[in-house]
């Protein structure tokens, strides 16, 4: 669409219709951060800023023993973030591009398909997510943090969850059990209005792994709130009274954390740029994807509208891709980290931040923009930084 308002004739290639989009299955959790909301601000594309929760504060909660909360941080966002329901989301922008008179062929490409497309457009970007279609574009290892998936997923959209009595303001809750994964509660806005998304992030063999069945909304209902009056019973008691939004509250998998060579050449020599997922994926916990999809879309943008008449030949395509990579390499970095043991540096870190809301506060910054991450990530300099502030242990 950005492209479309300075009158480039796009086509849009969409496997799914807006209606197909807004009546399947649920597709992420989507939190969006200050940096990515105003991206998408800037391109007129923030439909549904009246009725999505702002989410103010981000509230970690280390759970050790199973049932008992041992540290909280809760950090405040210095801009609210908000989750708008892909389906929504998604369906809504299909339909406003159409609006606007630009072309959508609804069809799932295939390799061959891509080589008719390419020929035919100056530049193709494959903006494909996870799909299959990624596939055409190498694994970097190294640039790849791990070789299999961290955590499997499941997650439940739910309506009534009650708001926790303190603090007032609405937070992303994320009770995290050391060893046995996250589970993430965080306020969105889906297809019938406000919500809660609940989403597991179950350690591999862990008992939050109990997924594998893809149990249906009601029963995955019955076993998130026995797993959470064991691990976690105040948000039990939160979700006691809750039920799924619809009959496609629910998603199962895993995602497997990979970066991708950016440019694939297909069999008759012409070559595709890859977008968002496509080509950098990581694990959700740490709500960096979507994020990142939009940076990355603002950065193509942008060096588009630059190259001008000139062609947008394989060094053009490299560069635009390292333009992204230079942001998304810290995104990718951050949630590496969270994935892991957490390294002594960074639990010192969060311990001030338990203490002290400045620290808790900046620590919430990371996810809104994790290119300044390095005061966290970095022992050295979390060691001098906790030093300047007189927190050094
Ligand atoms: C459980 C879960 C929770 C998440 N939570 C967050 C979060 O809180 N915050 C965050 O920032 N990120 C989150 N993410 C990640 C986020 O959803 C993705 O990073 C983001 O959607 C990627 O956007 P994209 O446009 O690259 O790909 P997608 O959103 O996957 O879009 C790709 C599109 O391409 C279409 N397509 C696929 N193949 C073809 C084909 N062959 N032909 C034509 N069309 C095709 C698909 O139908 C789809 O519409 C989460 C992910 C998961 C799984």
């Amino acid at each position: 669409m950005g492209l479309q308002a300075h009158a480039y004739d796009v086509t849009l290639v969409s496997a799914r219709t807006a209606g197909e989009i807004r009546d399947g299955h649920v597709l992420s959790t989507q939190a969006m951060f200050g940096p990515a909301q105003t991206i998408e601000r800037e391109a007129g594309l923030n439909l549904w800023d009246a009725q999505v929760p702002a989410v103010r504060a981000m509230r970690a909660t280390l759970i050790d023993p199973p049932g008992t909360a041992s540290v909280a941080i809760t950090g405040r966002l210095r801009h609210p973030q908000r989750s708008v329901d892909q389906r929504v989301k998604l369906s809504g922008w299909l339909e406003l591009f159409e609006q606007r008179g630009g072309r959508v062929e609804y069809r799932s490409v295939d390799r061959a398909g891509l080589g008719g497309l390419a020929r035919r457009h100056e530049l193709t970007i494959v903006a494909a997510g996870r799909a299959e279609l990624s596939g055409i574009f190498p694994r970097d290892p190294a640039r790849s943090p791990f070789d299999r998936p961290q955590r499997t997923l499941a997650c439940l959209y739910l309506r009534g969850v009650a708001s926790p009595p303190d603090p007032a303001e609405t937070h992303v809750r994320i009770p995290m059990v050391p060893g046995v994964g996250e589970v993430l509660l965080q306020p969105a806005l889906t297809t019938s209005g406000p919500c809660t998304i609940l989403l597991w992030e179950a350690v591999p063999g862990g008992p939050f792994d109990c997924w594998q069945d893809r149990p249906s909304p009601h029963d995955n209902l019955e076993r998130s709130l026995a797993l959470l009056r064991e691990f976690a019973p105040w948000e039990h008691d939160l979700c006691e009274k809750a039920e799924p939004t619809d009959a496609n509250a629910t998603l199962y998998g895993a995602v497997d954390p990979v970066v991708r060579r950016p440019v694939a050449r297909l069999d008759d020599g012409v070559s595709v740029l890859g977008m968002g997922d496509t080509v950098v994926v990581n694990d959700p916990v740490t709500g960096q994807g979507a994020n990142s999809a939009a940076r990355c879309a603002d950065v193509y943008r942008r060096a588009i509208l630059a190259r001008g008449e000139r062609p947008f030949d394989d060094s053009w395509m490299h560069e635009t891709f390292e333009e992204f990579w230079a942001y998304a390499r810290h995104a990718t970095a951050f949630t590496t980290a969270m994935l892991g043991p957490l390294p002594p540096h960074m639990a010192r870190v969060l311990g001030t931040a338990a203490v002290r809301e400045e620290v808790a506060d900046r620590f919430a910054e990371v996810y809104a923009d994790p290119s300044g991450a390095r005061w966290f990530l970095d022992p050295a300099e979390a060691d001098a930084y906790l030093e300047a502030i007189g927190a050094r242990p």
